[in-house]
């Protein structure tokens, strides 16, 4: 085990001045911050060095494939049906997150992506961080795929939470040309190459890294050197060629109108902004929108026959506290402001999510969750809504085009 130097011990050195710190010691701060995290991290996930998807018991399959136990029983002792048998307990059957979801795609009740329907991309953005960006991100991949999707999430935050939310540490597990940089460099022209499969079956990940800062000083420089390049476009067009390839891409930005969160926004087909119901939330939600208006307009000076368009844009409650009295207020403000923008459904705050996350884990990660089952459901019901919403949505929007509104 390696034991990072204790950081005191730095400011201990400067007698004299004790709270100034020279470059160079910040190296030391990072270089200590990074080997202590790789430590919690073991120590977290122990007995485990990575990350498991959960099980699943009898009754849970039968929730998934909205179908009774009796009915579970009924297609176990077919099997002709070839779905999966599980393993058996004493007393009782249990089931891996693979072969849940393939009972999920052979007996629920959904809707397969039509013939030729390309994968839809949705980008998670605000401008404030710690509003649950990548939470919603996360859990909207997780739902999607107990709903027999396939999602390929992509991690474009410097600080690469929805990396580690997938168990990979970017500061010691992902290198430059892992994330999207090779592309963003013109190095590559899919981002084919940086796809890796992820603990969560049906989830694949394109992780993010510090190294992401890069792109905002490449994209401007590249902009201003060759005449025709689009620097809105690169991630759009590294994302063409795997819409087949997935039902969902699910883009997770930073807290910043930087150049690959505009990337982000060109790119996508649908927005998710979250956003929770206190004052201060409210408030720089709505310099978000001020900012984003700034930004679509000066775009338009750049490209006056810009063809950009939005399936949907939707504001997500989150991180709802109903003990809270001015959560009511505050809703009633976003009601108000966003109107028919805001999705009908929010993700109450939860002690579950808190603790789950701390473990870098979300309500879905957890196979029996030891406290109350009461603040547990509520949660994973809220989940579960927002993702078959967002599913029956994207799914109207296929047949929508596939009958040719698209063209229209
Ligand atoms: P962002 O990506 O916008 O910065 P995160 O998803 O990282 O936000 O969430 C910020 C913090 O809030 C994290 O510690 C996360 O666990 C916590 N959080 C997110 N959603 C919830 C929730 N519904 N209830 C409680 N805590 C939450
Ligand atoms: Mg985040």
């Amino acid at each position: 085990m390696i034991v990072a130097k204790p950081i005191l011990s730095i400011v201990h050195e400067v007698k004299h001045t004790p709270n100034r710190v020279a470059l160079d010691d910040i190296e030391l701060i990072a270089q200590n911050a990074s080997e202590m995290l790789v430590n919690v991290r073991e120590s977290m996930l122990a007995p485990h060095p990575a990350k498991h998807s959960p099980v699943f018991t009898t009754s849970q399959i039968a929730s998934l494939c909205r179908i009774d136990r009796k009915k579970v029983n009924y297609y176990w002792e077919r099997p002709e049906l070839g779905l999966p048998q599980g393993t058996v307990l004493p007393r009782t059957r249990e089931f891996t997150l693979s072969e849940a979801r393939e009972w999920v795609k052979k007996v629920g009740p959904f809707n397969k992506r039509p013939k030729g329907a390309k994968g839809k991309k949705i980008a998670i953005g605000n401008f404030k961080g710690g509003v649950s960006k990548t939470t919603t991100a996360m859990t909207l991949a997780q739902g999607l795929t107990l709903l027999g999707r396939r999602v390929l999430l992509l991690d474009l935050d410097p600080q690469a939470s929805l990396t580690a939310l997938c168990g990979i540490l970017a500061d010691s597990e992902v290198t430059e040309n892992q994330t999207i940089l090779p592309l963003i460099y013109g190095e590559e022209t899919s981002l084919q190459y940086a796809i890796q499969p992820s603990y969560w079956d049906g989830i694949d990940l394109i992780p993010g890294s510090a190294a992401l800062f890069g792109a905002e000083f490449f994209l401007p420089f590249q902009q201003q050197k060759s005449r025709g390049f689009r620097f809105w476009e690169v991630l759009n067009n590294g994302l063409e060629p795997l819409l087949d390839d997935y039902d969902m891409i699910i883009i997770d930005t930073p807290p910043a109108l930087s150049y690959v969160t505009i990337n982000a926004f060109m790119a996508a087909d649908g927005l998710i902004v979250p956003t929770p119901p206190n004052a201060l939330d409210y408030a720089s939600s709505t310099q978000f929108w001020s900012l984003f208006t700034d930004f679509a307009r000066s775009m338009k000076q750049i490209v006056p026959d810009l063809d950009k368009h939005f399936d949907f844009i939707h504001v997500l409650l989150t991180k709802v506290d109903s003990s809270q009295s001015a959560t009511f207020a505050v809703r009633e403000w976003i009601n108000r402001t966003y109107e028919h923008h805001v999705l009908p459904i929010e993700i109450p705050t939860t002690t579950v999510t808190s603790s789950a996350s701390a473990e870098f884990g979300t309500v879905y990660d957890i196979s029996k969750y030891d406290g109350s089952n009461k603040t547990y459901l509520r949660a994973r019901e809220a989940y579960d809504r927002f993702a078959e919403m967002i599913d029956q949505e994207i799914y109207a929007l296929w047949t929508w085009s596939a009958e040719g509104g698209a063209a229209a």
